[in-house]
Formats: structure tokens, C-alpha cells, sequence
């Protein structure tokens, strides 16, 4: 069975017109390793620390090494 998460990506693959990253435009995967810096993960455009919601109209793909890096910048500005 899929992960709730995995249907999530992929329907945000269909809405924004393929699997690439909204911050670094490279493609996006599924099938790699979850340590992949191009493993698919779900960004949440505006961060639940500011107020972001956890629904589809917030959420956009993102690369693993732009989601990870996103959050690091989030620490230090917190
Ligand atoms: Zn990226």
C-alpha cells in the first residue's frame, strides 16, 4: 500500500506538471534512496513555523538537498 506521503507526491507531480524541485527546477525521483539529494519530499511552501498549513494548496515538490537546506536557513533565522 502506498504511503499517504507517496500519494501526496504524486499528486503534486500531476498539478505542477512534473516530478522537479520548486526551488532548484532539477527532477525529482521516487525510486532512489531516501538519502538521495534528488529523492522526491513534500516542501511546505510557507513553513508551519510561519503559519503554513499541512494542505495540497501549501505544498509544493522539492529535492532532498534543497528541502534540507531550506530547513538548516529556517534554524538559523528562528
Ligand atoms: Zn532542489
Amino acid at each position: 500500500m502506498a504511503s499517504p506521503s507517496k500519494k501526496i507526491r504524486a499528486k503534486l507531480a500531476k498539478r505542477d506538471g512534473g516530478w522537479f524541485c520548486c526551488w532548484c527546477k532539477q527532477k525529482v525521483r521516487e525510486d532512489v534512496p531516501a538519502s538521495c539529494k534528488s529523492k522526491a519530499t513534500i516542501e511546505h511552501v510557507i513553513p508551519r513555523s510561519e503559519g503554513g498549513v499541512s494542505a495540497m494548496s501549501n505544498y509544493a515538490l522539492a529535492c532532498l538537498g534543497c528541502n534540507s537546506s531550506r530547513a538548516h536557513a529556517q534554524r538559523r533565522a528562528a
